[in-house]
């Protein structure tokens, strides 16, 4: 490992807070979480509360009758009219964890030598957009396909936006942007537009450069509308002193130089350097896939709505147990040498130590005392262990520091496990130990089928 992952994983770090309600907390910091719909924003999960029904809602007692109020509050002409609901797009989401991240996660998992619970690991990557990656994929047998920029790696589903998007935002790849001092229009001007919104001058109508001047706002500030009704938006102002700070700007003029012609050619002009792109480079910068990846940070960014609907819908599935991320997370930290396994009912842990089972009859009198206690005492922590096995004994006498010293063996060598609670247990004997990939796979799919499904 680098030090490089350290860095990358420092933040993560600070999340590994473990505590035995790990599962209850919410993530905290998600670009999933910042949406302007609060119809869409993702829940915190109510893993404390049974999902309701229809008999739930039978059995429920009457509530008292504030809909009166509710519906006066709703005709109330100063609240905003909630835009309509977005149909999310048909499409499969996964959630990938970030892999400079996996190794801060296997370090502290080494470093703590006690066992981990996978679907914990895998929430605190769902719980920061820095931590994870999402996947999308065409379901089989349909023609979507993903247009990704290859800068940003940003996704569109149409190709035109897309190209629009390289073009306003990635000019700077092969040009050498530069500003230059030139003279001011000369000629007399009686208004000039400005957008309202950026405060932007774009200069008098019937200059030249008005037009470049309103395709480079549209590209930057209104891509989500036309090019007409981004025109309609421009104020046109009349004020000397407003057109005299629009000459002023001119003075100075942005050149875009080929990264790959010599220095001493001459700068383009905005359009040309376009141009340039779109003939040479554009499709190099950009691809179409039916399965794309893309860091969780650019959600926000997403341009089509019913994608962005789909991925919130998908994550808020995902914070109530982060089946997909503890997917590809299993085969990570066990390629890394960590080991993944069953316990406590069917659920995943991953340790650094692997679980060894042994005879406690086979054992010397010490060790099989402390594994006869654990096993007749699941979840105990060791000052029940030392309680029971040395009652009475001082902290400091040889006693102790002997049982300390053999649970110590014991949990290095795989006999006990050490949650990271702090609890012990003995591995399971003749338990499948890891059916990995399949069983997760497979609590997902009971999980999905409801609560009547039967288990198994
Ligand atoms: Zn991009």
């Amino acid at each position: 490992m680098t030090s490089d992952d350290h860095n990358d994983g420092a933040d993560l770090l600070l999340n590994l807070n473990f505590e035995p309600d790990w599962a209850k907390k919410a993530p905290s910091v998600n670009s999933c979480a910042g949406g302007d719909r609060d119809e869409e924003r993702p829940r915190r999960p109510r893993r404390d509360r049974p999902p309701r029904d229809a008999r739930d809602r039978d059995r429920r007692p009457p509530r008292r009758d504030h809909s009166g109020e509710r519906r006066e509050r709703l005709r109330d002409p100063q609240r905003a009219p909630r835009p309509p609901r977005v149909e999310p797009l048909n499409a499969e989401v996964h959630f990938l964890p970030e892999k400079n991240n996996i190794g801060a996660v296997v370090h502290l998992v080494r470093a703590r030598k006690q066992a981990f619970p996978l679907f914990g690991l895998a929430s605190i990557f769902l719980s920061d957009a820095r931590h994870y990656l999402i996947k999308l994929t065409a379901p089989k047998g349909q023609s979507l396909e993903f247009h990704q920029c290859g800068v940003c790696q940003l996704v569109f589903l149409n190709k035109a936006d897309l190209e629009q998007h390289v073009l306003a935002a990635h000019l700077d790849v092969h040009f050498a942007v530069e500003e230059q001092e030139t003279e001011p229009p000369a000629g007399k001007f009686v208004c000039v537009g400005r957008c309202p919104k950026t405060g932007l001058l774009l200069g008098p109508p019937n200059y030249h450069g008005f037009n470049a001047a309103l395709q480079e706002l549209h590209a930057k500030h209104y891509a989500g509308m036309s090019l007409q009704d981004c025109r309609a938006r421009i104020e046109m102002i009349h004020d000397q002193d407003v057109i005299e700070e629009w000459r002023n700007s001119c003075r100075r003029t942005t050149v875009y130089r080929p990264k790959s012609a010599p220095a001493d050619a001459p700068g383009l002009t905005r359009d040309q350097a376009e141009a340039l792109l779109r003939e040479k480079h554009l499709n190099r910068m950009m691809h179409s896939r039916s399965r794309v990846i893309m860091p969780a940070a650019l959600i926000a960014q997403l341009p089509d709505e019913s994608l962005t609907a789909r991925i919130r819908q998908a994550w808020n599935r995902e914070t109530k147990r982060p089946f997909t991320l503890a997917l590809a997370l299993q085969p990570a930290l066990k390629h890394m040498g960590l080991h993944v396994f069953r316990s406590k009912g069917s659920d995943h842990y991953v340790s650094a130590i692997k679980p060894s089972p042994i005879d406690p009859g086979h054992a010397v009198p010490l060790i099989r005392s402390i594994l006869e206690f654990v096993e007749s005492h699941p979840d105990s922590k060791l000052p029940a262990v030392l309680e029971a096995l040395a009652p009475g004994g001082a902290a400091d006498s040889g006693e102790t520091a002997e049982l300390i010293q053999s649970v110590t063996w014991l949990i290095e060598k795989g006999h006990v496990i050490e949650y990271f609670d702090g609890t012990f247990r003995l591995p399971g004997r003749g338990r499948p130990m890891d059916k990995g990939k399949q069983s997760i796979e497979k609590e997902r799919q009971r999980e999905d089928a409801g609560p009547g499904a039967s288990p198994g």
